[in-house]
């Protein structure tokens, strides 16, 4: 039986953005086609997203922000054209439906993994979320899908904590902000830095009040490969979720860390996210957490379609199982007969970092000591 439950639909190919912008509909449809030609079809517990309610939305944005964007809408289909929110977020005429389905596939997600029968999923939509602000679009990004998410997973799973893991390539600032003074929920994101946005996500923003020490942020340098990105899971993320022990593990699955994507500057391979979900999958089983991904970024159609398919495969899989898939399907030897995973441009500058980072976070974390 599979493991892992899939939301996906075509509805969510409504949502339009401008001609060469790098979000469209285009990403979700390379998907499918993926999954088709390599027979998965039929893998994974497929399950139909439904509209989040403003209620739901407003567990973490604000009831205005939410009225703007309907408004938005409504105006995109008086006037017959796409109104821009800020320089690369835009609104279509069904963006509103299509990001109250995004945001409303995440709360399926999480019902799916409170019936017990399967401990994962994965929420493959579009418009992404981890950008969006309580009350401002950012980055493509309307509804903070995997907030909303959180919100929900705390009232039905009666989850007390929640730990987010961030490996989208840019930092998840929207997520950030909506948790910063809240322990019950753990931010850790991995990304590029000094990035976009701008000024955001190094690792002195540890969280406020009573979430002090519950916002781990993880910047790294430029040319960052699969060694630094599992160096950074293994000796930061892995020992403060032991220590953390969250009922939940919210994924923001984005895959724009690919040395193919054109947004950024990291070099993690295919098999490298791989190897990632495998430690993901590995911390699922270890501390009997329920697990859900969101896509995020990943602008390399097909990149993006087979990282995010090694996802859903290793999180459906059963421990020898994964590892067989992750032979067999992503580990193809490097043409000059090296490690197929790929190193760090700044190897030292990385490994400073992390040691930096859990200097810092060793006053939170005993594990870090
Ligand atoms: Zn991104």
């Amino acid at each position: 039986m599979s493991r892992l439950s899939l939301i996906r639909d075509k509805k969510f190919r409504d949502h339009i953005t401008p001609e060469e912008h790098p979000e469209s509909p285009a990403r979700l449809v390379a998907l499918d086609n993926m999954m088709h030609s390599m027979s998965l079809n039929e893998t994974f517990n497929e399950l139909a997203p439904r509209a989040a309610s403003v209620e739901d939305i407003a567990s973490v944005h604000s009831l205005d922000y939410i009225a703007e964007l309907e408004e938005g809408s409504k105006e995109a289909i008086e006037l017959g054209r796409l109104i821009p929110l800020d320089a690369d977020t835009f609104m279509s005429p069904k963006t509103f439906e299509t990001a109250k389905l995004s945001a409303g596939a995440g709360l399926v997600a999480v019902e799916a993994v409170a019936s017990g029968e399967r401990d994962s999923s994965f929420v493959a939509v579009r418009p992404p979320g981890h950008h969006a602000l309580a009350d401002k679009s950012m980055g493509f990004c309307l509804f903070n899908n995997i907030a909303i998410a959180a919100r929900h997973a705390q009232k039905t799973l009666n989850a007390k904590r929640v730990m987010i893991i961030d490996w989208d390539v840019h930092h998840g600032n929207g997520t950030q902000a909506m948790f910063y003074d809240d322990p019950s929920v753990m931010f850790c994101s991995f990304h590029q830095y000094p990035f976009w946005p701008p000024d955001s996500g190094w690792y002195t923003e540890d969280g406020s009040g009573e979430g002090r020490g519950y916002n781990l942020n993880i910047p790294l340098p430029n040319g960052t490969g699969d060694r630094g990105y599992f160096e950074a899971f293994d000796r930061l993320v892995k020992p403060v979720c032991h220590e953390y022990q969250p009922d939940v593990i919210l994924l923001s699955a984005g895959y724009d860390a690919h040395e193919l994507d054109p947004l950024a500057q990291q070099r993690v391979t295919t098999l490298g996210f791989a190897m990632m979900s495998q430690r993901l999958a590995d911390l699922r089983d270890q501390t009997g957490a329920k697990l859900i991904c969101f896509l995020e970024g990943g602008y390399n159609t097909q990149s993006l379609s087979e990282s995010a398919l090694a996802t859903m495969q290793i999180l459906n899989a059963e421990g020898a199982e994964a590892s067989a898939i992750v032979q067999t399907s992503y580990a193809i030897p490097a043409a000059s007969g090296d490690s197929p995973v790929t190193q760090d441009r700044s190897p030292d500058a990385v490994d400073e970092r992390i040691i930096d980072i859990r200097r810092h976070f060793g006053k939170y974390w005993k594990t870090l000591r």
